[in-house]
């Protein structure tokens, strides 16, 4: 090893519920971890506010505050978090062998195992007012915020499994859901399309797309135009859920760990392992069908403990 490159033992990418979650147990199993947080610190969770069904918060809690506690507990038993983005990795084939990780295109560290935990991002349509209104009446969660639009009116945009989903939560809580399709069919599976074909509150407009989302500082509706007429029309809601996607943030992985098709981490079986030892991925990163904090909390529990194990073959 070089005099100046530093060796970790743990090195984990990304710092949202998976991420400090892997730093908790990774420090208590003497792993001496090193968290490097990426721009988003404490991730998805810190642009949310209440978050009402995280485990052991009977009042709820505000998201950036859930991730400080996360921080702070993975930080009592040694974690060090760092700012900072992984730039470029260098990750090794062999059983045993050592990843190479750049940090901000400038240091160079050295890990034995390496935990990815970088989450994934919703996708959203890029309008002004959609933007603008993100937080106020714009989500891309329905799990997360469905709750506060209990008894109102909503639109649901996007035509797969997540949409379809979405929409059949929704309507569970508020008064009436309407889902635009951009396309004259639905892309979602059968069996969710069927089901929002029976839930009495779900009407699904084909060929409309979101013009404007309406509304100064909360969201008073919004305009959509028909996509073959070009007609235009108002519908007053409180709630847009965007649902047209997630993207896994896997670039600098490209080409270099086992993805499926859209880019998510192949994990192997039950367990976090990536085809690569010694390299482990939890979180959204790996899951597109749960996408919960707790979920990925979960995953970054069973990632820190691989590593651990992982590291126990080697001796
Ligand atoms: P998908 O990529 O499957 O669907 C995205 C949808 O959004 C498409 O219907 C697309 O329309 C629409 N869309 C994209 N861009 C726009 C736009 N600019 N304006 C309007 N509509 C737009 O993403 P999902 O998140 O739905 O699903 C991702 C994966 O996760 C899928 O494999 C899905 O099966 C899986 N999943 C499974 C679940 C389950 O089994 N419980 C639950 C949720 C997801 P178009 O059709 O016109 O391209």
């Amino acid at each position: 090893m070089s005099d100046t490159i530093e060796r970790i033992k743990c090195l984990i990418i990304g710092s949202g519920p998976a991420g400090y979650t892997a730093a908790i147990y990774a420090a208590r199993a003497d792993l001496k971890p090193v968290v490097y947080t990426g721009l988003e610190m404490g991730g998805q969770l810190t642009t949310t506010t209440e978050v009402d069904n995280f485990p052991g918060y009977p009042e709820g809690i505000d998201g950036p505050a859930l991730m400080d506690d996360l921080k702070n507990q993975a930080e009592r038993f040694g974690t060090e978090v760092r700012f900072g983005i992984v730039t470029k990795v260098d990750l090794n084939k062999e059983i045993g062998g050592i990843h190479k990780v750049t940090i901000d295109e400038a240091v160079e560290v050295e890990a034995e195992t390496v935990i990815i935990s970088t989450g994934a991002t919703a996708k959203y349509l890029g309008l002004e007012s959609e933007q603008r209104l993100k937080g106020g009446g714009v989500s891309a969660c329905a799990t997360c915020d469905g709750f506060f639009y209990r008894n109102q009116d909503v639109v649901v945009i996007g035509a797969g499994d997540t949409a379809a989903e979405e929409a059949t939560y929704l309507a569970n809580i508020c008064k009436s859901v309407t889902i635009l399709v951009r396309k004259d069919y639905m892309r979602a599976s059968k069996a969710m399309q069927t089901r929002v074909d029976n839930t009495e509150n779900i009407k699904v407009m084909f060929n409309t797309e979101l013009d404007e989302v309406l509304g100064d500082k909360v969201v008073e509706g919004v305009r959509v135009f028909n996509n073959i007429t070009n007609e235009k029309q108002e519908l007053k809601v409180t709630g847009v859920f965007i649902a047209i996607g997630h993207k896994p943030n896997t670039e600098i992985f490209k080409n270099i760990i086992d993805t499926d098709e859209v880019g998510y981490i192949q994990t192997k079986g039950k367990s976090t392992k990536t085809n690569l030892p010694g390299v482990f991925a939890a979180g959204d990163v790996q899951d597109k069908e749960y996408r919960q904090a707790v979920t990925a909390a979960g995953t970054g529990c069973m990632a820190a403990l691989d590593a651990e194990r992982y590291l126990g073959t080697l001796i």
